[in-house]
Formats: structure tokens, C-alpha cells, sequence
């Protein structure tokens, strides 16, 4: 597609000027404004992919031979094509932003078929971040003018001088129908333009209107710094509109990737690793001049997955440098449920996230005006992990001073500890919160262990996972050979095998009745705590809900490990990799078989999502065969 698009195109731009675009253009800066990059070594730059979703970086960049080339999704190219991709513009406006860009003049030629056109006609985006760029100049321009006292004063009231409004482009939506459509229409912006920059609206009558009126306006960059639309604030009382009103969808204005700030932030979260996330457009302003350079805020949206990937790609969130996340909110239930749900998200970012609460309940703009710069950099130094703030936001519920009350806590809190995802931490948050409730270890413990495996928490008796799948696996493939052998291990060497046991889940189990057993290995209370013997399978025993897995239980017990000798870590661990194996390589056909029912283009952020799940899956299974491999 991108060598036709090159071809048609070649009788608009003349040929000799993409040439000087390409080679006046310095890739790696093109890149840097989007992608945070490091050496990798003999002049080449890594960093984390735009395209696929990943933890290490496999996104490289050639200064030296000006391209960009992934080897983690095979995306690559030169600049043209890394801003037609990353950015969605058409080959001619990837040409023209660069030529802006390196101060290029670009000549078109005309199409010997067609008439001549009056002048060149610029892609799509272009002419809408030039609409905006535009409105911003007209609404600065209003800032000054005796309507906008109220716009002028609201800024003062919060602090920020005439300084700190101009560097965030502040401006004044005018009281009027159509004086920025107008303004914008002699500047030769089209009808339709207005229309989908969403800076009009077309009124009842058919003419076109202002979509802001009367408010204070704050311009909204995207992360090369093109403004691509406009937060407005309510200011008078007899405006009955909401207090936030902000630009719709469009083309260039995609709310769940907007981050309000992002442009003056980025170098700083590149350089210190962090970010801060703020609630509102003055609480970046107030972060940024109080020296919080790392301040970013949604625009009109929760923070979500996408916002996720955008501030990842900035924070170099790989293994060798861990990005921290750090929510600031002012106590109140949204903003709490907010950061809960960051648990329902990525779960590697769950770990490195924080949050701020300030004590009086003040967003970080109240507090720098109660108590000044120093205030908010001590609200954000102040912050404390995700997990310790949703296990305290659970157990406040309850009244621990009853047993009703604790265990009631306990079943509440269970389900988040054992969400996460770093296992090493989880015996450091079990004893964390045994000590929160005043109860004894084992039985948080077990609750943990429960909710880990999707079993209702200690008490109720556990039933087995239902399968997906009409064919019950036979009892002899050697997939269930596989899982029998690790029931085993569980069942009679629970000192050994327990913990590799215990960590690989009921969902990697096929079998039916092999789930069953895993389930109520589970139930009482996993292989890890387990000592062995006579006690220990009887526990089990007791644990199975049906009379099928009772009496495999006692099979398992007594048939003897397929292994000369005493089994070794080893063999429990190749014997468990093997198990996994089987599971991740089913997920990889299922998954593959997703991608392939996907139109690439139409569902791009799906399809690159699924792929960059595909290629983890896929390092995992080499892994694991890996692992399998070791001795057998
Ligand atoms: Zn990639």
C-alpha cells in the first residue's frame, strides 16, 4: 500500500522535494517525540514499540541509515512512514509535516489529467491542527477584551499570573454565535473543516455556530505539541451547560488517548521515570509551576488502557527500568474508584502504581494556593503503593472490632492481594494484612490462595471449574499424563513440589476431573503449606466436591512418580512447564485464529493489542519448552 500511495502521489509532491524531506530529516528526532529511545549500542537507538504492545524494547532506529524497524511486530521504514503509521495521516501529509518541520517549500506539480487546482490541497489533519491553531491565536486574542474579566479572574483566584496563562495558551470563548466560525471562515477554513475540527456546530436554522461560548479555554497539544482541541470552563451562572465541556471525537481528537500536559511533560517523565496523574487542566498548570514537571491529566475521560500505553512508551516501562505511575485525588469516591479499577487493567502496571491523597481532600491547585509550591511536591512524595491503599479503602468498610466484621474484610481484601501478579510479594501483603484485620496468618492465607484460584473464599466447599469444549480430553494422552504426574508431585511430595505447583493455575489443567483435584489442592489450602502423609491427602479428600476426583485423589496417592529415583526440583519443574506448555500453545492457536478474523485496518488498536499479546504468549512458550527441555 505504502509503494502505491508513493506512486500516486508522486505527480502531487514533485519527486526532488520528498527527496530533500527524507534527507534533511533527522529520524531519530521525528521519533523521540512520540517514542522515549536509548542507545542500543553501535549508534543504534532502542525503544519501547508504538505499534505492538511490550515490555522490552524491540523498536530500533537507525540514525546513521534514517530507519525505524521493529523486530518484535516487523514494522519499519523511514520517517515518512513511522508518522503515516504512528500518527494515521495519509503519505502527503507525512511529507508536509516533515517539510514544515525542516523548512522545506514544497512544490507540487499538477496532475496532467486533472485541472489545475487553485492550491495545493493540504491532507486532513493538517488542515484541522491549522484550524486549531488558529482558534487558539483568536481565543488568546479575546483573553484581553472587557468580556473576558471573568475568565482573567478566574485565573488570578487560582493563582496563575499573566505568565503562566500565556505559557498554557489560556484564552476566551467570546459571548456571540459565531465569531470564531466567522473569524476561521475568512481565514479560508471550510464549512465542513469547522464542522469536524468540532470547533463549530451547525445551528437549526443551518448556519454554523461556535461550539464554545462564554468560557475559559484551554488548548489541548497532543504529544509533538499540535494543538488538536480545547477544554472549556464554565464562568457565568446562566450558562446551563456542564462545568467542563471539551471538544468531541474527531479525527485528531481521540479522548481516550489525550493526556492534557503531555507535550511540556514528557522530557521530564523520560528523565525521572515517573508521572503524576492529575485531575483537572489547573491542577497540571499548578504542578508544573510548583515544580511537578511530570504532571499530565485526562481530558474529559477516567484514565484507561490507552492512556496506559501512551504514558509507557514515554517512561521506557521496561524490566530494566521500572516507570512509577502516581495518581494524586482529593479523596472523593470517583477519584478512589478510579484507581481501584486500575486493578481490573494491566497488572504489571498495577505494581508501580501510586497514589497521592491529599489530607485536607485538596486537589494539588487548592493546595498550592492554601500552602504553596511546597505543599504539592510534598503531596506527591508522600504517595503510597496502589495495593496498600485499595486493602485500606476495603477493610475501612468493615467493623474489625467484630469477628463478623474481620472475616466479612478478609473475603473483601482476599480477592486483591491475590491479583497480584509479582507473587514474591504476595506472603509480604498476606502478613500485611493479617496484621491490618488482627488475625492469624494461615486463615488470610488461605483466603488469598482461594481467591487466587477463582474459589469462593475458605469455608464454602469448592467446585470445579467448568471446562470450554465439548470433547472430554482422554485419560491417557499425553497431556493428561502430564497433568496426573503434577497431582501427583502435589499430592505426595508437597514439601517439594508446592510451591512450583501451587503457582501454575486450575486454567492450565484440560482434564475435567484433573481441574477438580487442582481445585481441591487449592481448597485446602494448596500444596505450599502442606507437609505430606496421611493428613494431607485426607484434606484433599475432603476438599473434592464429587466422587470421581475423591477417588482419583486416593489413586494419585500411591501410583508411583514416572521417574527412577527421588524426584528433584528439576523434575517438578520441567514436569510443570510441560503442563503450561500444552496451555499456552492451545492459547496461541485460539489467539491466532482471533488475529486472523480482525481487519487490520479498520480494528488497528485491537489487532496490534492481540498481536503484542501473541508475541508475550509466544516468548512464554519458549520459555517453557526451554524449561521442559531441562533433563528429560
Ligand atoms: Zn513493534
Amino acid at each position: 500500500m505504502y509503494a502505491e500511495e508513493v506512486a500516486a502521489m508522486a505527480g502531487r509532491i514533485r519527486d526532488e522535494d520528498i527527496a530533500l524531506v527524507r534527507e534533511r530529516t533527522a529520524i531519530a528526532d521525528v521519533i523521540s517525540e512520540v517514542v522515549t529511545l536509548k542507545s542500543a549500542g553501535g549508534g543504534n537507538l532502542k525503544g519501547l514499540c508504538p505499534f505492538h504492545d511490550e515490555k522490552s524494547p524491540s523498536f530500533n532506529v537507525s540514525p546513521a541509515r534514517n530507519v525505524f524497524y521493529c523486530f518484535g511486530c516487523g514494522v519499519g521504514g523511514d520517517a515518512i512512514k513511522f508518522l503515516m503509521d504512528a500518527e494515521h495521516l495519509s503519505f502527503v501529509e507525512s511529507v508536509e509535516r516533515l517539510a514544515a518541520r525542516a523548512g522545506i517549500q514544497l512544490r507540487y506539480v499538477e496532475d496532467d489529467r486533472s485541472a489545475p487546482r487553485p492550491r495545493p490541497q493540504q491532507g486532513q489533519r493538517q488542515r484541522l491542527v491549522a484550524a486549531h491553531a488558529a482558534a487558539v491565536e483568536f481565543y488568546r486574542a479575546q483573553l484581553t477584551t472587557a468580556g473576558a474579566r471573568p475568565a482573567r479572574e478566574f485565573l488570578a483566584g487560582r493563582g496563575f499570573d499573566r505568565a503562566a496563562a500565556e505559557r498554557y495558551g489560556c484564552g476566551f470563548a467570546p459571548d456571540g454565535w459565531d465569531l470564531l466560525t466567522k473569524h476561521l471562515r475568512q481565514q479560508g477554513f471550510s464549512h465542513d473543516e469547522l464542522v469536524t475540527a468540532g470547533l463549530s456546530r451547525p445551528a437549526r436554522s443551518g448556519s454554523l455556530i461556535d461550539r464554545f461560548r462564554r468560557r475559559l479555554m484551554w488548548p489541548i497539544r497532543d504529544i509533538t505539541g499540535d494543538v488538536i482541541g480545547f477544554g472549556a470552563r464554565k464562568l457565568f451562572d446562566d450558562d446551563d451547560g456542564p462545568k467542563y465541556l471539551n471538544t468531541p471525537e474527531t479525527p485528531i481528537y481521540k479522548k481516550s488517548h489525550v493526556l492534557y500536559g503531555i507535550d511540556q511533560a514528557k522530557r521530564e517523565i523520560a528523565k525521572q521515570g515517573k508521572v503524576v496523574v492529575v485531575e483537572g487542566y489547573t491542577d497540571v498548570m499548578a504542578c508544573h509551576l510548583a515544580d511537578v514537571p511530570t504532571a499530565v491529566a485526562t481530558c474529559g475521560t477516567a484514565f484507561g488502557g490507552d492512556h496506559i500505553s501512551v504514558l509507557r512508551r514515554v517512561l521506557f516501562d521496561s524490566d530494566e527500568r521500572a516507570g512509577e505511575i502516581i495518581f494524586t485525588f482529593d479523596g472523593d469516591a470517583a477519584g478512589q474508584k478510579a484507581a481501584l479499577r486500575a486493578f481490573e487493567d494491566d497488572q504489571r502496571f498495577v505494581g508501580r502504581t501510586f497514589i497521592a491523597v491529599s489530607p485536607d481532600n485538596m486537589d494539588p491547585c487548592e493546595l498550592r494556593l492554601a500552602k504553596g509550591d511546597l505543599a504539592v511536591r510534598d503531596l506527591v512524595a508522600r504517595r503510597e503503593p496502589l495495593v496498600d491503599f485499595a486493602l485500606r479503602h476495603v477493610i475501612n468498610r468493615f467493623d474489625l472490632d467484630t469477628v463478623d466484621g474481620r472475616v466479612e474484610a478478609m473475603r473483601r481484601a482476599a480477592p486483591l492481594v491475590a491479583k497480584i501478579k509479582d507473587r514474591e510479594k504476595r506472603p509480604e501483603y498476606v502478613r500485611k494484612l493479617a496484621g491490618d484485620l488482627g488475625m492469624e496468618i494461615e486463615p488470610v492465607q488461605r483466603a488469598v490462595l482461594a481467591a487466587a484460584h477463582g474459589q469462593p473464599a475458605a469455608g464454602t466447599p469448592a467446585s470445579a471449574p467448568t471446562r470450554r469444549g465439548p470433547a472430554t480430553p482422554s485419560v491417557d494422552s499425553p497431556r493428561s499424563m502430564v497433568e496426573r504426574e503434577a497431582l501427583k508431585l502435589a499430592l505426595q511430595e508437597p514439601v517439594l513440589a508446592g510451591p512450583m505447583f501451587d503457582a501454575v493455575e486450575a486454567g492450565d489443567y484440560q482434564h475435567p476431573v484433573h481441574v477438580a483435584v487442582r481445585a481441591a489442592v487449592a481448597a485446602a489450602g494448596g500444596a505450599s503449606g502442606a507437609t505430606g502423609g496421611a493428613v494431607w491427602i485426607e484434606q484433599v479428600r475432603d476438599a473434592c466436591d464429587d466422587l470421581a476426583s475423591q477417588a482419583l485423589v486416593g489413586e494419585l496417592a500411591v501410583e508411583p512418580l514416572r521417574i527412577d529415583g527421588e524426584p528433584d526440583p528439576r523434575y517438578v519443574s520441567v514436569t510443570m512447564a510441560r503442563l503450561q506448555w500444552s496451555s499456552v500453545t492451545g492459547r496461541i492457536r485460539d489467539l491466532k485464529s482471533k488475529i486472523q478474523r480482525i481487519n487490520p485496518v479498520s480494528n488497528k488498536d485491537e489487532y496490534f493489542a492481540l498481536f503484542g499479546e501473541l508475541l508475550s504468549l509466544e516468548q512464554h512458550a519458549r520459555a517453557l519448552r526451554e524449561q521442559a527441555a531441562g533433563g528429560l
